[in-house]
This record gives C-alpha cells, sequence and structure tokens, in this order.
C-alpha cells in the first residue's frame, strides 16, 4: 500500500494536484462507522496533517474544539497584589 501510493499523501487538492508531504499516516478511505473495512481498497496514505483535518471533520472534535473556551482569570489592578 505504502509502495502503490508511492510513500506520498494521496489527498488531492481541489485543483488536481496532490499533496506533496510525505505519507505518514494510513487513513480508512470510508471510515469504519460508515462500513469502511481494513481491506487495502480502503486505505490510502495521507500526511499526518491531511489525516488530522480529515478525521477531525469526521469525528466532529474540531467543532468541540473550538466550542471549549478558555478560562481566564480576571486581571487585577498591581496596586492590589501583595
Ligand atoms: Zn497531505
Amino acid at each position: 500500500m505504502i509502495r502503490r501510493d508511492g510513500g506520498q499523501c494521496t489527498t488531492r487538492y481541489s485543483d488536481g494536484r496532490r499533496c506533496e508531504q510525505p505519507g505518514t499516516d494510513v487513513d480508512h478511505v470510508i471510515p469504519h462507522h460508515l462500513g469502511g473495512s481494513d481491506e487495502l481498497e480502503n486505505l490510502a496514505l495521507t500526511c499526518s496533517w491531511h489525516h488530522a483535518r480529515k478525521s477531525s471533520s469526521e469525528g466532529g472534535t474540531a467543532a468541540a474544539k473550538t466550542r471549549a473556551s478558555v478560562h481566564r482569570k480576571p486581571p487585577t489592578h498591581p496596586a492590589l497584589d501583595d
């Protein structure tokens, strides 16, 4: 599979160019929860960035991350610091 894909990310951009990053991750073309198998035909080599991006869009974790709020302490006046 790695040899088939040339050791390179197989993700294609919308203009048809192929990602030029080295393929470091194995991606399921059809995810498991949609009935995808572990057969070679359903696996594709991707770079870690594209894999993370695809995985997050599938799992909805990206949306969860953006919802997470950062809790900050209210600023205190320097004169009040003891
Ligand atoms: Zn890529």
